[in-house]
C-alpha cells in the first residue's frame, strides 16, 4: 500500500508535489542520470508513523559503488578547474531551491524521517545555511607564502581540492548531515559519491541530487548510491578512489569505516554518536535549566548525536527538577508529525524503538523510577523521565537515542564532572549556573568537543567548529575546519637564483 492520502504543508496533493517520489527520482543518480532499478533488489521505504509504505529505491550494488567512483574521478578535474565563482552560484543556486521546496520537504520530513513540523524548518534552515557558508568557502583564499630558510627560495602552499569525496550519512538529520559535506566539498572543487542511509535515501541524498541537477552542475559531480551498509558499506569505505571518507554515524560502524578508509591511504572525518550531559549546578536559574533540559532530550523523540542523554542534576534541586521536567514531558502533543500542533513523532524504525525501550525497561528493573511516561504504541515512544538514576544503568551508560531523560544526581561540582566523563564519548553538553566563571570551569573539565554554558547541547551553527573528542569522532565540521579536510595543501617552492649545494 502506498501512503498517497496525504497532503502537503500547502494543501497539495502528493503527486502535485515538485519532488513527490514517484517522479521519476527515485532511483540512482550517475553521472547525471537516474538510474532506475532495473534487476536490482529494492529498498522499501516506510512512513514510520503509519507504517505504510512511503516508496521504494534500488539497492545499490558493489559494481554500482565501483562506477560511482570511477565516474566521480572523471568529472573531478574538469570541475576542479571550473572558476570558483562559477561553483559557488551553482552550490547557492541548489540551496535557493531548497527554499522554493520547503513546503515539499516539510511532507517529506513528516512521511519519510517522521519529522515534526519544528524539525523539518529546523533542518531546512539549518541545510541552507551549511549551503551558504559552504558556496562561501569557493572564494575563501586558502594558499599562503611562506618565508624559507633558503637564500633566493620562495616557498607557497597552494590549496587544491582533495578529490573524489565519498560519503555516508546517517538517518536522523539526513538533509542536513548530509549537505554539510556535499555543499562544501562541491564549491571548493571535489567531486561526491554519496551513500545516504537505507531508512532516508530520499531526504539523504536524492533530493540533493534532484536539486543539484536543477542548479545545473554538470554531471558526474555528484553520484547518489543508495544502499544497506551492511551490504555495500565495506566496499564503499575501503574504495581505492576516494581521497576523503565523510562518515557520520554510530561509533561502533566509525570506527570499522575509518579503519578501512586509512587502509586505502583516504583520509577520515568521523562524526560519531554521543552520551551528552546536562548539568544543573545548585545555583541554577532552574526554570532555564528545565526548560532547556526538555528541549535537548525531546526534539526529534531524542534521536540526535547531541540530545541530552544524561540529565546531572544537583540533589538540593533535584526533586523540583525531576518534577517540572516530568510536567513539561506530560505535556507534549504526541502523533502523527503531519497533525498541526505535533511536537513528538515516531522513531525511526523497530530495531531503535525496541533498544530505547529495552534500556528503560532494563534500568527501571535496577531501580529507576518512570515519573512520566514511559508506554509505546507502534514506534510512538512517550517523552520518558526516570529518576533515581545511577551512570551504571543502561540508559546512562549508553547512547539510548530516544525520548527519554534519565536524571543522575551529584553533591559537589568534581562529582559532577567525574559522572560527565565516565563515557567513552565526548560530543557536546551542557552547564547551568548563575556563576557563569563557576560554569566555565566546569565547561573546561567536561572531556567534550563542545559545551553549551546556560543552554543545552542541541546547538550546531554551519559557521562554528563541530565535533567531539573520544569515541565521538575525528576532525571537524563546518566552514574553515571542513575545507581544510576537503582540500590539499601543496608546497611549491621556486628557487629564484641559484643555490649553492654542499657537493
Ligand atoms: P549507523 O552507524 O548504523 O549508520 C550510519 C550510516 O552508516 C548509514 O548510512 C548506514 O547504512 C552506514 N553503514 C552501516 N554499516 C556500514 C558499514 N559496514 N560500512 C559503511 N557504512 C555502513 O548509525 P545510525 O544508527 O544510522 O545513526 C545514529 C548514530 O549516528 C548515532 O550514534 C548518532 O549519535 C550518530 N550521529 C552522529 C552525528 C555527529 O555529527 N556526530 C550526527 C548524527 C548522528
Amino acid at each position: 500500500m502506498t501512503d498517497t492520502s496525504t497532503r502537503s504543508a500547502d494543501g497539495r496533493d502528493v503527486d502535485e508535489l515538485d519532488i513527490a517520489p514517484e517522479n521519476g527520482w527515485n532511483a540512482l543518480f550517475l553521472d547525471g542520470e537516474w538510474v532506475p532499478a532495473g534487476d536490482r533488489d529494492l529498498i522499501d521505504v516506510e512512513n514510520p508513523a503509519t507504517r505504510t509504505a512511503l516508496t521504494a529505491v534500488p539497492s545499490a550494488t558493489e559494481d554500482d559503488v565501483d562506477e560511482a567512483y570511477a565516474i566521480a574521478e572523471e568529472a573531478q578535474s574538469a570541475w576542479g578547474q571550473r572558476p570558483p565563482q562559477e561553483r559557488a552560484a551553482i552550490v547557492s543556486d541548489a540551496c535557493a531551491l531548497l527554499g522554493e521546496y520547503a513546503d515539499d520537504l516539510e511532507w517529506l520530513f513528516a512521511v519519510e524521517c517522521g519529522g515534526v513540523e519544528l524539525k523539518a524548518d529546523f533542518e531546512t534552515q539549518l541545510a541552507q545555511g551549511t549551503m551558504e557558508v559552504g558556496a562561501g568557502l569557493a572564494m575563501r583564499d586558502g594558499g599562503r607564502r611562506k618565508d624559507s630558510v633558503t637564500p633566493g627560495k620562495e616557498n607557497l602552499l597552494v590549496r587544491e581540492p582533495a578529490g573524489v569525496v565519498g560519503v555516508i550519512t546517517p538517518w536522523n538529520f539526513p538533509l542536513y548531515l548530509t549537505s554539510r559535506v556535499v555543499a562544501p566539498a562541491i564549491a571548493l572543487g571535489n567531486s561526491v559519491v554519496l551513500k545516504p542511509d537505507e531508512h532516508t535515501p530520499l531526504m539523504g541524498g536524492l533530493v540533493l541530487a534532484r536539486v543539484f541537477e536543477e542548479a545545473g552542475l554538470p554531471d558526474g559531480v555528484l553520484n547518489v548510491v543508495p544502499g544497506y551498509g551492511h551490504e555495500i558499506g565495506d566496499h564503499f569505505s575501503g574504495h581505492p578512489v576516494p581521497s576523503v571518507m565523510s562518515f557520520t554515524g554510530s561509533s561502533e560502524v566509525g570506527r570499522g569505516v575509518g579503519q578501512r578508509a586509512v587502509g586505502a591511504y583516504t583520509e577520515p572525518a568521523l562524526e560519531l554518536g554521543g552520551n551528552n550531559a546536562h548539568v544543573v549546578l545548585p545555583d541554577a536559574d532552574l526554570e532555564r535549566a528545565i526548560d532547556a533540559g526538555a528541549f535537548g532530550s525531546f526534539t526529534h523523540q531524542g534521536q540526535e548525536c547531541i540530545s541530552i542523554n544524561r540529565h546531572v542534576v544537583h540533589e538540593s534541586l533535584y526533586d523540583e527538577y525531576v518534577a517540572g521536567l516530568a510536567d513539561r514531558a506530560e505535556q507534549l502533543p504526541i502523533g502523527d508529525p503531519r497533525e498541526e500542533g505535533t511536537l513528538v513523532g515516531p522513531v525511526i524504525n523497530e530495531s531503535q524503538r525496541d533498544k530505547i525501550v529495552g534500556f528503560l525497561e532494563e534500568s527501571v528493573a535496577n531501580g529507576a523510577t518512570v515519573e512520566a511516561g514511559g508506554g509505546h504504541d507502534g514506534l510512538f515512544i512517550e517523552p520518558t523521565v526516570l529518576s533515581g538514576v545511577t551512570s551504571d544503568m543502561p540508559v546512562a551508560c549508553n547512547e539510548h537515542f530516544g525520548p527519554v531523560a534519565p536524571v543522575i544526581s551529584f553533591e559537589t561540582d568534581e562529582e559532577a564532572i567525574e559522572i560527565v566523563n565516565d563515557t567513552e564519548y565526548g560530543l557536546s553538553g551542557s552547564v547551568h549556573s548563575t556563576d557563569v566563571a563557576r560554569a566555565r570551569d566546569v565547561a573546561d573539565a567536561m572531556e567534550t568537543g563542545m559545551v553549551h554554558i546556560n543552554d543545552q547541547p542541541l546547538n550546531d551553527e554551519p559557521h562554528v567548529a563541530f565535533g567531539g573528542v573520544g569515541a565521538s569522532g575525528l576532525g571537524r565540521y563546518n566552514d574553515e575546519w571542513i575545507m581544510d579536510t576537503l582540500t590539499t595543501l601543496k608546497w611549491i617552492s621556486i628557487q629564484r637564483e641559484p643555490r649553492e649545494y654542499p657537493y
